[in-house]
Order: structure tokens, then C-alpha cells, then sequence
């Protein structure tokens, strides 16, 4: 199972840019322990140019400060922690134990990473609310309010909520504009996970998909997912950097330091202690591609998948299964001969199939219940015949399974 190859169209599909393979080479050769400024000038004062880059480039206000971390997943506990640390900084000394429970609000379509997050903060999981979604998989603004309204009768504190730009089952956009300023008269943190789908906003076609996003209180984009950038290398950005050092800083004698205020010490901004020289890696890419030549293939993904969905939609017996905003695509081989009972076992017989031959790696999700395929375009080298051959791969693997 070959993630760098073309026609790997699972999951979120990525590409690691040769130029960053060489980058990650150099980084093990100078094998930097980025904690301290003074054990890492170099390494922390390049993630604070390479993160306003990104961050300028998607159309950040400058305002938020960039940091890097492995996954979304360590990004999103990290922001949970800080909106923890500022709804009661208490917690810090005494623990969340005989306090009154914190809630996080997510959705169906939330990545799993948020309940992750709010186990490890003993937060628990019966306090991650799923606020109901729209035919659209769009969380509801006004269900967010509502049950607000109801925890706080009960005697429960809102925390935090989660809004999704690019959902992993099917790229849905949350309103995050609507979300935010309910977030805000309520004092409730807005995490926004844009993991995949944050960084098309660096082509100016797709900046709307982080609308409302500058009145966030954190953001994380992976340039590990689309941005050619090889695992791991993941942004989080955060209104307010000192509530990370508030949440997470704690100085033991052997690393303190002399050095005068105005510089970094990433040890302070989450668990690690030492941290990788992640972005030599972007910095390369950044460097290597350019804005242009990002946006040239991010364009260039959006539209193969936009021609196999058009193939899809063409063709009688196949459904597209969901809106296609970006490089996903989400559909299933639904036959009139077959009863709509058996499509979702035929189409998990047609996914292995299609798997099994070699060629193409596909892979599902459910929507309302039912089972879809996904074709996911990320990687540099795929092109228009790699996409078409998925296609000819997929008609004959649903004939062979009829
Ligand atoms: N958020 C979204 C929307 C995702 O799709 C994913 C992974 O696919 C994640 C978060 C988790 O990413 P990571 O592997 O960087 O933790």
C-alpha cells in the first residue's frame, strides 16, 4: 500500500515533494532538538517565518501566531487545552475533579481526534455534544445555540466548539462565520479543523472556505495532507499564544535560560519537550513551489476530480453521493436491477474488487447510513489517465461483482 504512488485515491490522498524528502534528510543529518531557543535558533526562528508565510498565504490576519506539531490530532487537543486553560485556569493546580462538566460541541462529521482530545483532558466523552448537521453535513448554527441554552440550565460550562472546513467523510463546510459569533456571545473557544482542506484557501477561488475563520481562536491546517509536505508537519494557529504557555509551560532548573524576552521556547506551547525541525521541510516546499506553482496544483487536483465526478454523474447506474467542493469525491454504483437494500454490500464488494486488482487504492465511508466510495486526488504525479484508469477499473470491478 503505497501512499506516494498516483493512483493511491484513498483516505485523504498526499504527495511528499521530492524537494521535502531531500529536506527531511537534512533535517535527521542536522537532527535538531527544537525546545529551547538557545538549543534551536535556527529551527525555531525559520517555523515562525515559514507559519506567517502559510498563515498570510491562506489569508490569516497576522494576529495569530503559527506552530507546528506532528498531527491534527496533537493540534486539537493542544487548542482544547488552551480553551480549558481559559475558561478556568484553576484546573491547572487542582484538577477538573468536583468541577461542574466542561462541554465541547462537534458534529456526526467531527474527526474522532476532538473526543480523543477531550478523553485525555478528562473532559469525557458523555461532554463532546454531536450538534445536528444539515442535509449537507453543515453543523446547525441555531441547534449549536440551542443546546448552549440547555447545558447552561443544566449547570454545565460550554467550552469549546469544533467547526470543520473540509469534513473527512465528504469535504463539508461548516458555517463557521455563524458558529464563531455564536461562539463568541457565549464565551465558547472555536477550534476550526481545516486539516485538509485549509490550504486551498491559498488559491484565491477557494478563500472562502475560511470564511469567518479570522475570528477563531485556533486553526490547524495540514500541510501534510495537501500540501506536499511528508508526514508529519501540522499548523495550529492560535489567537493567543500566551494561553498555550499558560496551559502547558512548566521549567524545570536544568532547562532554564538566561536569554532575554522577545524569543521562543517552543517546550512551552505543548507536552514535547524536544520537537523535530519540521520547517525546514515546508520552507522548502514553500520555497521550492512558490505560491503560484502551490496554487497551479492544487487547481490541477481539484479539477481530475472534478472530471471523474463528471464521469460518474454521466454514466447511468453510478451516483454522485455528495457535493464536491474541492479534490473528493464521493459516489456509488447504484443499478436499477438492484434493490436498495443490496447496494451497500454490492458496493463494498465493488471497492475490494477494484483494491484488489492493484491498480487503484479506494476507500468508504458512510453518508445518511450509506456505504459510498471516495476517490481522493492529492498526489503530485497523478494524472488524467491515472484518474481514468481508476474509472475503467471501477466499471469493470461493479461488472465483475453484479
Ligand atoms: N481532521 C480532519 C478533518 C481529518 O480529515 C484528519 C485526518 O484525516 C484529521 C483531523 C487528523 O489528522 P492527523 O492525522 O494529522 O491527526
Amino acid at each position: 500500500t503505497h501512499w506516494n504512488h498516483p493512483r493511491f485515491f484513498a483516505y485523504f490522498a498526499t504527495s511528499a515533494a521530492p524537494v521535502a524528502i531531500a529536506a527531511e534528510a537534512l533535517v535527521a543529518t542536522l537532527d535538531v532538538k527544537a525546545m529551547l531557543w538557545r538549543t534551536s535558533p535556527a529551527a525555531t526562528e525559520l517555523e515562525e517565518v515559514v507559519m506567517r508565510w502559510l498563515g498570510r498565504l491562506m489569508g490569516l490576519p497576522d494576529e495569530f501566531t503559527g506552530i507546528i506539531y506532528d498531527t491534527a490530532s496533537i493540534g486539537g487537543f493542544t487548542a482544547l487545552a488552551a480553551a480549558r486553560q481559559r475558561l478556568d485556569p484553576s484546573i491547572r493546580e487542582h484538577g477538573m475533579s468536583g468541577q461542574p462538566d466542561l462541554r465541547v460541541y462537534i458534529t456526526e462529521h467531527t474527526h474522532s481526534h476532538v473526543e480523543k482530545g477531550a478523553i485525555a483532558l478528562g473532559i469525557g466523552r458523555r461532554n463532546v455534544v454531536r450538534v445536528p448537521c444539515d442535509s449537507s453535513g453543515r453543523m446547525i448554527p441555531q441547534e449549536f445555540e440551542s443546546q448552549i441554552a440547555r447545558d447552561v440550565a443544566g449547570g454545565k460550562r460550554p467550552m469549546a466548539v469544533v467547526a470543520t472546513v473540509g469534513t473527512t467523510s465528504m469535504t463539508s463546510i461548516d458555517p463557521v462565520a455563524q458558529i464563531g459569533a455564536i461562539a463568541r456571545r457565549h464565551g465558547v473557544w472555536l477550534h476550526v479543523d481545516a486539516a485538509y482542506a485549509g490550504v486551498a484557501a491559498i488559491c484565491p477561488e477557494f478563500a472562502w472556505i475560511l470564511e469567518g475563520c479570522e475570528s477563531a481562536d485556533s486553526l490547524v491546517v495540514n500541510p501534510h495532507k495537501w500540501l506536499f509536505v511528508p508526514m508529519d508537519c501540522s499548523a495550529l494557529y492560535v489567537r493567543d499564544e500566551a494561553l498555550l504557555r499558560q496551559a502547558f509551560s512548566l521549567v524545570p532548573e536544568y532547562l532554564a535560560t538566561t536569554d532575554a524576552g522577545g524569543v521562543r521556547n517552543y517546550m512551552d506551547y505543548g507536552l514535547q519537550l524536544g520537537r523535530r525541525f519540521r520547517a525546514l521541510k515546508l520552507w522548502f516546499v514553500l520555497r521550492h513551489f512558490g505560491a503560484q506553482g502551490l496554487r497551479r496544483r492544487l487547481r490541477a487536483h481539484v479539477a481530475l476530480a472534478a472530471e471523474f465526478a463528471r464521469w460518474v454523474e454521466e454514466e447511468p447506474g453510478w451516483e454522485v453521493a455528495a457535493a464536491h467542493p474541492l479534490a473528493l469525491v464521493c459516489f456509488r454504483h447504484a443499478p436499477p436491477e438492484l434493490e436498495p437494500t443490496q447496494l451497500d454490500a454490492h458496493n463494498e464488494r465493488l471497492m475490494h474488487a477494484a483494491n484488489a486488482t492493484g491498480e487503484i487504492f479506494l476507500s468508504h465511508t458512510k453518508l445518511d447510513g450509506a456505504f459510498v466510495l471516495r476517490l481522493s486526488v492529492g498526489n503530485l504525479r497523478t494524472s488524467l489517465a491515472d484518474v481514468a484508469m481508476a474509472w475503467r477499473v471501477l466499471r469493470s470491478a461493479a461488472g465483475s461483482v453484479a
